[in-house]
């Protein structure tokens, strides 16, 4: 079957045609553990997930590598400020080694909790120190780089074609930032590929480099450690849309100039997740993690579900009555999709064409409302059988990854607060008093109250 996905760099939906054959080597920009991943952060994530079950489905073996950001990213996503880590080591009072580990262990739990699957490879900016190095030092060979006071910088001007995939009006950003520009900076493009600790001052993150001490630009780790596990050419690269005119655009420049060939094939954006109120910044505090939506009574595949009814390439709003009417949705279908589990599947040539069609649209640039509809269909039909309708849920699954075919986790009321009253004393025990109080409020919303004995709680119903 054809698959076509919309090519950024390029500007139209291209059929996907592979490197290899029968392998694809997709590298998709992770996470920067500084703080929880937000759901707007965990929308990228699922899309890139759902394309990947979508090649899966396609027959392609999937080669799939993310990295983790864990230096050298700066809060003003630019070559100035503080590194996210060490504000974050600085809000929290603890070291960037602790803050990094605490927030991967943290998304590695939100990908659980979302169906979506780990990578094969899993790669740390800060574990690829030396591959960056390299690379800036094969960039200093082509000539591209300058020295400033401050660090070792991309002259932009001299990278052929450089700004393509964002259609970047150079000359008129030119005119108009100059004010801005760190100085000595030849271009308002130009951004850091080596940036020095600041004299007198020593980093929680730094290292030895041919420049001197300091750390990487956040751009190079994607270039460097992309190519050492899918080589000088691959054939998909993802991440968010705002990555388009910065980060991506500087990762191609770095590995253009250094190989002299194309690097990667096909640039898959996914639009934002946006709040009524505007954007969902990391940095900016008052977001919505997943542990929020488990907090407020949805099961996490809602938030899937919810997802999966809009367009990887539209922007969606995020409102609790929109995530309402996905769970309701969510739920009639798990209803229907779960009486099938007691019937034996049937393959047919009926149950061939209803999986064709929801992969056709899986494969026309991942339309997944599309896709959904269609097996809302087969499920509404009554002149399919329930055999066929299971077979069908089945393979559908594997892409949707909602569980569809899983018994529901019915717990009792008492082993819900059972539940609650555990971890109520874990956090007591830790002194965590603001999580204690917020299980009781949430058990006394419940109806349930709680009583403190010397051999510990009882609970009656209210
Ligand atoms: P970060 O952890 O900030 O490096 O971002 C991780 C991923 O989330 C990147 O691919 C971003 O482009 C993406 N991203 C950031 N904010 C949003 C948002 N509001 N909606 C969708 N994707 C986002
Ligand atoms: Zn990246």
């Amino acid at each position: 079957m054809t698959i076509k996905l919309y090519n950024t760099d390029g500007r139209s939906v291209q059929e996907f045609i592979p490197i290899n054959p029968n392998e694809v080597g997709i590298y998709t920009c992770g996470p920067t553990v500084y703080n929880f991943a937000h759901i707007g952060n965990l929308r990228t994530f699922v899309f890139e997930d759902i394309l990947k079950k979508v090649l899966e489905a396609n027959g392609f073996a999937v080669k799939h590598v993310m990295n983790i950001t864990d230096v050298g990213h700066l809060v003003s996503d630019g070559d100035d400020g503080e590194d996210k880590m060490e504000a974050g080591a600085r809000r929290e009072g603890k070291t960037v080694w602790e803050i990094a580990q605490g927030y991967t262990d943290a998304f590695m739990l939100d990908l659980q909790h979302l169906n979506i699957a780990q990578p094969g490879i899993w790669c740390k900016a800060t574990e690829h120190i030396q591959e960056q190095i390299d690379m800036v030092k094969a960039m200093e060979v082509k000539g591209v780089t300058y020295q400033l006071e401050d660090g070792i910088y991309c002259d932009t001007s001299k990278i052929k074609d450089y700004g393509r995939i964002a259609n970047l009006d150079i000359e008129g950003m030119q005119a108009g930032a100059r004010v801005e520009m760190i100085a000595g900076k030849r271009n308002f493009t130009d951004f850091a590929l080596w940036k020095f600790s600041p004299k007198n001052e020593q980093r929680l993150m730094e290292w030895d480099s041919p420049w001197g001490v300091g750390f990487p630009g956040w751009h190079i780790e994607c270039s460097a450690m992309s190519m050492k596990y899918l080589g000088e050419q691959f054939d998909i690269h993802c991440g968010g849309i705002d990555h388009v005119s910065i980060h991506h655009t500087n990762e191609i420049a770095q590995s253009e100039v250094v190989t002299g060939k194309k690097w990667v094939n096909y640039w898959l954006h996914s639009e934002f997740l946006v709040l009524d109120k505007g954007k969902m910044s990391k940095s900016g505090g008052g977001f919505i993690t997943v542990q929020t939506l488990i907090d407020k009574g949805y099961n996490p595949l809602a938030y899937r579900y919810f997802l999966l009814n809009a367009h990887y390439r539209t922007q969606l709003t995020f409102t609790f009555e929109a995530l309402d009417g996905a769970a309701q949705g969510y739920k009639k279908l798990k209803a229907r999709t779960q009486a099938l589990l007691s019937i034996e599947a049937e393959e047919t040539v009926r149950t061939q064409e209803a999986i064709n069609k929801f992969l056709n649209f899986c494969n026309n640039d991942l339309n997944m409302p599309r896709a959904l509809a269609s097996l809302w269909d087969v499920l509404k039909n009554p002149e399919i059988t329930d055999g066929e309708k299971h077979t069908v849920v089945k393979f559908c699954d594997k892409i949707l990854a909602l569980n569809l075919l899983q018994e529901a986790e019915v717990l009792t009321l008492d082993q819900q607060v059972e539940d609650l009253i555990l971890k109520r004393k874990e956090a007591r025990e830790n002194k965590n008093w603001q999580e204690a109080d917020k299980i009781r409020d949430q058990l006394s919303s419940m109806g349930i109250i709680l009583v403190d004995t010397a051999d510990g709680v009882t609970w009656s119903k209210a």
